[in-house]
């Protein structure tokens, strides 16, 4: 971790008579131009699409006086002194080469809310990480409420960071969600303290390698004034703290499910510990809350509860303000949801589990399970997630696309599970995934929906695959 810069977040940048590009209409692209033009500078929106409901979006913008080129997000406009990108755009299309042979800087919605924020802005607590942000920021929230801070999350998570920069209301602090993709494009940023919760391979096809999603994940830590807080448990999170240029006096804070050392948060004997902000660190821990205040006490969220109580800590909450936000928090739907206990078996939807991280995390909490997996695998391998699992599966009912890769792991690595493969993607395909995985678990057991796979092979989103087994599970019970 080098430290000894002092840098003072960004300069504020006068976007009169800029001419900006804004690459891409839509749920990020659309407010930027908006709040580009309004502060004069010469926008131009360029889209790959071009139909009815992209010049629907277009006509409102030219009306507005915003110049907007559809059917083509390639070619960098002339003249162009600035790109604001949507987060989503992969680095190597042709606009951004031309834009890096150019020297036009590119900055994603993020930086761009950054740079707008007023001069006595609310610092952010970031979060990002393969797998837990959400959940992470809701906590964080909820914490920073509870120690009666004006506070919200946002980001990622669905709530435009550019609104709320430049929304009325006022906040002390925020909570703020960060996936890698805004952090690539986000490079002036410099969080108060941020947290990388984990990191294992994902959106390898965006980044290129999976060092440069490390990499940009680690964007997070730069410039960090008072804590950068990494997984013990995850080197390569602590490797990134290493190699962050944080402000003179930032400390690398990190979270264990054992017994913390020095400097970090743990648990002992059930209890939450803070052995980081305390007086006299050496032989001091603060008590926090017990494990039971986390909803739901699964090993994974415990730590993700650890990681928003550093970050809370951090910026200077009282203890009991961690324990009463652990308490007022709830989970979000379709993450390690309990949906109905049927004849002595729980039925869990963790529908949320897109991919094999977060699926192993979910098959870690239980003791006895019926797995109901499968859906679009992404270029993702099953063969660790279910040698790790092995010894917990009752049973396996495989669903979706993909399923064969994760039936051949199971031949391998778990030989006598007995595996119930359906053929079939159509809508009723729950309802039967659901009836054979009953038929499969004894009383004890947990049936767990937590596919290791994307949704949208036999759904529109993780939400639409979670109600299907929920009401499934419904179905069975009436
Ligand atoms: P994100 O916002 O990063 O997608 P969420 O909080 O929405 O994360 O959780 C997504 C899924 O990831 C959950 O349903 C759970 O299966 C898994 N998960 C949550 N926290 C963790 C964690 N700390 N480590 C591994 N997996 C996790």
């Amino acid at each position: 971790m080098g430290s000894g810069k002092v840098t003072t977040g960004s300069a504020p940048f006068d976007f009169q008579g800029k001419h900006v590009t804004v690459a891409g209409l839509g749920v990020s692209g659309i407010p930027a131009a908006k709040a580009l033009h309004a502060r004069g500078a010469l926008v131009t929106v360029v889209n790959d699409g071009d139909d009815d409901r992209a010049r629907e979006q277009a006509a409102g913008l030219e009306a507005l006086g915003i110049t907007v080129r559809l059917g083509d997000g390639a070619t960098l406009p002339e003249g162009t002194e600035l790109i604001v990108t949507a987060p989503g755009w992969k680095p190597d299309k042709p606009l951004f080469l031309a834009a890096a042979e150019a020297g036009v800087p590119v900055w994603g919605d993020v930086e761009l809310a950054w740079r707008l924020r007023g001069p006595d802005a609310a610092p952010w607590l970031a979060v990002t990480g393969t797998n837990g942000k959400t959940t992470t920021v809701r906590m964080l929230a909820a914490i920073l409420k509870a120690a009666g801070l004006r506070t919200a999350a946002v980001g990622n998570i669905g709530v435009s960071l550019l609104d709320v920069v430049l929304g009325e209301e006022e906040y002390d602090v925020l909570a703020v969600e960060l996936s890698s993709y805004q952090l690539h494009w986000a490079p002036s940023l410099r969080a108060h303290s941020a947290a990388v919760l984990n990191l294992a391979p994902d959106h390898l096809d965006w980044h290129g390698s999976m060092a440069a999603y490390a990499a940009d994940k680690g964007r997070v830590y730069e410039g960090n004034k008072v804590a950068c807080v990494y997984n013990a448990a995850d080197p390569a999170t602590e490797d990134l703290v290493r190699e962050a240029d944080v402000e003179e006096g930032c400390r690398a804070i990190g979270f264990t499910l054992g017994t913390p050392g020095p400097s970090q948060l743990g648990v002992v004997d059930g209890i939450l510990v803070d052995r980081a902000f305390v007086e006299n660190r050496q032989k001091n821990a603060q008590e926090l809350a017990e494990v039971s205040d986390v909803r739901p006490p699964a090993p994974h969220n415990i730590a993700n509860a650890l990681a928003a109580a550093a970050l809370a800590r951090a910026f200077g909450v009282p203890a009991t303000a961690v324990r009463d936000g652990l308490r007022a928090f709830r989970p979000d739907a379709h993450r390690i949801e309990h949906v109905a206990d049927i004849d002595g078996v729980a039925y869990v939807d963790d529908s949320k589990a897109t991919n094999t991280h977060a699926a192993e995390a979910s098959l870690a909490a239980y003791d006895s399970i019926v797995w109901i997996a499968g859906g679009l695998a992404k270029g993702a391998t099953f063969d660790e997630l279910v040698a790790t699992a092995a010894g917990r599966l009752r049973a396996v009912v495989l669903i979706g696309a993909d399923r064969a890769l994760i039936r051949e792991a199971l031949a391998r690595h778990a030989p006598e599970v007995p595996v119930v493969d359906l053929d079939r993607t159509d809508t009723g395909a729950m309802l039967q995934a659901v009836t054979e995985a009953r038929r499969l678990a004894v009383a004890g057991d947990t049936v767990l929906l937590a596919p290791a796979c994307a949704s949208m092979d036999m759904f529109t989103n993780y939400n639409q695959r979670g109600d299907a087994f929920a009401a499934a599970v419904r179905e069975l019970r009436a």
